[in-house]
């Protein structure tokens, strides 16, 4: 099969390497937000498509068979777009969409990134794990930032510390970040993946506060799997 692989995430990644060697030809696509991006085994192509639109015309033009959608849980717009183009042009269409983070009951979980902001209570020391996209909404809170990103975010808030750093990160080395900085407050999105997953194990062991943004929903009506070997046998099937 011709396959359009939605991009940007390791799995992705690991994703292009095995539809390949499965027979498949397969097209991989990334927005084109990192500077220095990992990139995956075969053809890559960058950049958005113009909306649902924009990515019809595209599978169409490109006699795609099936478009695979492995972006970040986080990344709604083009996981609506790849679902509304793919049912337009009569499309496979599938979804990989990772394990949220086990929620731990003292989790303060959160609809979105606004919600998080006014959560925080007033002088903390919040450690911001939310990439580099929406560090803006919290750009009037009275708290010091400890914000992680691989590339800096274009609006930052006062009071702020900025590590520019990509996962995967040892549970001991953030432990000794989070006590290094004073953190008592962690803000994350359940984004899920083993790479960022030490940071929830390091606040448990410290004791510190977590907020969780929830995940926004899948598509309506999209099939959803969770793993790379369920992609790779849905499509055997
Ligand atoms: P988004 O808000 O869902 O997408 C915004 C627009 O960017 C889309 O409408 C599309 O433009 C373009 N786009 C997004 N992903 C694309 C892809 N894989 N290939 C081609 N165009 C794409 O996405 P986002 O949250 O900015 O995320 C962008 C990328 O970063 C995704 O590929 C995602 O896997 C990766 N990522 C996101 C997060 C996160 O927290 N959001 C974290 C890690 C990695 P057009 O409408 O013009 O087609």
């Amino acid at each position: 099969m011709r396959i359009l692989l939605l991009g940007g995430t390791s799995e992705a990644r690991e994703l292009a390497a095995r539809l390949a060697d499965a027979g498949h030809e397969v097209v991989s696509s990334l927005a084109g937000r990192v500077s220095t991006p990992v990139l995956p085994d075969g053809e890559v192509r960058v950049g958005g498509f113009g909306g649902p639109a924009g990515l019809a015309s595209y599978l169409v033009e490109e006699r795609v068979d099936a478009v695979v959608d492995a972006t970040h849980p986080f990344a709604e717009h083009i996981s609506a777009n790849a679902y509304a183009a793919a049912s337009e042009t009569a499309t496979r269409h599938l979804l990989l969409r990772r394990p949220g983070f086990p929620l731990r009951e003292e989790y303060v979980v959160v609809p979105d990134i606004h919600a998080a902001a006014e959560v925080l209570p007033p002088g903390a020391t919040v450690f911001l794990t939310i990439g580099r996209q929406q560090v803006a909404a919290f750009g009037h809170v009275d708290a010091r930032f400890v914000i992680r990103a691989i590339d800096p975010p274009s609006v930052l808030p006062k009071h702020h510390v900025l590590l520019l750093d990509r996962g995967p990160f040892a549970l001991e080395d953030e432990i000794a970040l989070m006590q290094r900085h004073g953190i008592d407050t962690l803000v994350t999105k359940d984004s899920g993946g083993a790479a960022t997953a030490a940071k929830l194990e390091a606040a448990a062991q410290l004791g510190i506060e977590v907020i969780v943004v929830a995940r926004p929903p899948a598509p309506h009506g999209a099939e959803v799997v969770d793993s790379v070997e369920d992609v790779l046998h849905v499509l055997a099937g």
